[in-house]
């Protein structure tokens, strides 16, 4: 008996990864459990996902061809609520990238209290190489592989890097098609046209805007007086940038995957936003000189918001960035190892589980929409988009100051404390 609780006890904590998004999530969540005082099991167990699917994909390609493309969908937890988390397409896309955008999306959702556990999708897969009907049937087959897992209940997808409304519309049809009747509350991100909410498209955007001014406010510094720089200019990193200009902060440099473009005087990002409609990449834009990726993140800047992929600021160049303000547009962009020297720096980090908070807010609202019939005016939303996010960003500050924790420490331990409560209060069952 002895031996089968030592063999138990030596399985409590989860596996050591060492680098990687899920390592970073690891820790995080370590720190926490550490901050907390919570026994080995509970970590274990919100350490662990509750449940996982890995699905094969074959593909026709438009020539005929048959390929078999690898998809994920990962329920991290869902004592909150039913699960929520966007659905990746990127050729980087694995399970342990998955896994951690699924915890992060657990805290995330706890931490702006809204019902939901977390989740997250990926397909390994560069959209770029592939047409708009081939996407379709992807999508399409995708969605009927997890279907038994995913409905208004159980789990909603929404949009993530390298998917967007379109792959939505696709999504919900699949699954109303064979529901036999239409339910628009299965993901959120959808076209206006078809249930989705005003206002969600630039969601992420406009929350991250909102903190980024809290931010900058909170270390002093005037907004029309600071200059920022972006990393990433998609769905998130380029409405940022447009609604920073439009509040004031000179945008200086932003980048893309394929380089970056900087202009001192500050860049006009509706031009840059054409150019990029038009050419597919933020590079050669006019009046701008070219920017390596990595020289952005090291610019003299009041504020840069990382908001591509993670593990973009690292040990190698977070010693060198300048900014006195970092909100984390993307998920996980801080290496652990860039965390902890920022924050011996000096440099206020806001974490991604509150900056891009904004996107599964408004999600939220869809979501609530959707099951109602009943739609809000744009105003409406922002309005409760704008309050949510600055009551959130109070409380971690009171907690970051009455617990003497980091930004990040603070947002994680109260998302944790939330989750655990659920759980606790639900009991475990047998
Ligand atoms: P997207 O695919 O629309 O845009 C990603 C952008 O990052 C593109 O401009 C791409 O060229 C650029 N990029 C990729 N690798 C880069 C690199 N190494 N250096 C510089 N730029 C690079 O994706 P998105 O929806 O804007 O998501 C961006 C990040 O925000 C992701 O981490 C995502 O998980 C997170 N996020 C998105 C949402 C949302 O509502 N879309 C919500 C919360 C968090």
């Amino acid at each position: 008996m002895t031996d089968v609780l030592d063999s138990l006890s030596l399985h409590s904590a989860p596996p050591a990864l060492r680098t990687g998004p899920l390592a970073d999530a690891q820790a995080q969540l370590a720190t926490a459990i550490a901050a907390l005082g919570y026994e080995p099991g509970l970590h274990q167990l919100l350490a662990s996902p509750r449940r996982e699917m890995t699905v094969s994909i074959p593909l026709r390609r438009d020539d005929g061809s048959v390929e078999v493309l690898t998809g994920h969908r990962v329920q991290h937890n869902f004592s909150r609520g039913p699960a929520k988390g966007g659905l990746r397409y990127s050729p980087t896309v694995d399970l342990d990238e998955v896994r951690a955008l699924a915890m992060w999306m657990t805290w995330k959702c706890a931490l702006l209290d809204v019902p939901y556990g977390g989740a997250k999708g990926g397909i390994t897969i560069d959209p770029r190489r592939y047409s708009p009907d081939e996407l379709q049937r992807v999508t399409r087959r995708y969605t009927t592989e997890i279907l038994p897992i995913i409905g208004p209940d159980k789990d909603i997808p929404a949009p993530d890097v390298g998917t967007d409304e379109q792959t939505m519309a696709w999504m919900m049809d699949t699954y109303s098609v064979s529901s036999g009747y239409t339910v628009p509350g299965v993901v959120t991100g959808k076209p206006v046209s078809l249930g989705g909410s005003l206002g969600r498209a630039s969601a992420t955007s406009a929350g991250v805007v909102h903190i980024a001014l809290a931010a900058l406010e909170h270390r002093g510094l005037k907004r029309s007086a600071s200059t920022a720089a972006v990393q990433g200019f998609g769905k998130v990193g380029a409405d940022a940038a447009l609604f920073l200009t439009e509040a004031g902060v000179k945008v200086v440099a932003v980048s893309d995957q394929y380089g970056g473009v900087h202009h001192p005087g500050g860049l006009d990002i509706r031009a840059l936003q054409d150019h990029v409609a038009t050419t597919g990449s933020v590079v050669g834009f006019p009046e701008s000189e070219a920017l390596g990726g990595e020289e952005l993140l090291v610019l003299d800047v009041d504020l840069l918001i990382p908001a591509a992929v993670e593990g973009t600021l690292t040990g190698a160049n977070a010693h060198h960035v300048r900014a006195k303000v970092v909100v984390e547009g993307a998920n996980g962009p801080t290496t652990s190892e860039a965390d902890r020297i920022l924050t011996e720096a000096g440099v206020l980090v806001v974490p991604d589980i509150l900056a891009n908070a904004g996107g599964v807010i408004v999600s939220y609202f869809e979501w609530v929409q959707s099951n109602q019939a009943y739609w809000w005016t744009h105003a409406e939303v922002d309005a409760r988009l704008e309050t949510r996010m600055l009551q959130a960003w109070n409380r971690l500050l009171d907690v970051a100051a009455t617990r003497q924790l980091t930004l990040r420490e603070a947002a994680t331990v109260t998302a944790v404390e939330r989750v655990a409560d659920a759980h606790r209060t639900r009991g475990l069952y047998p």
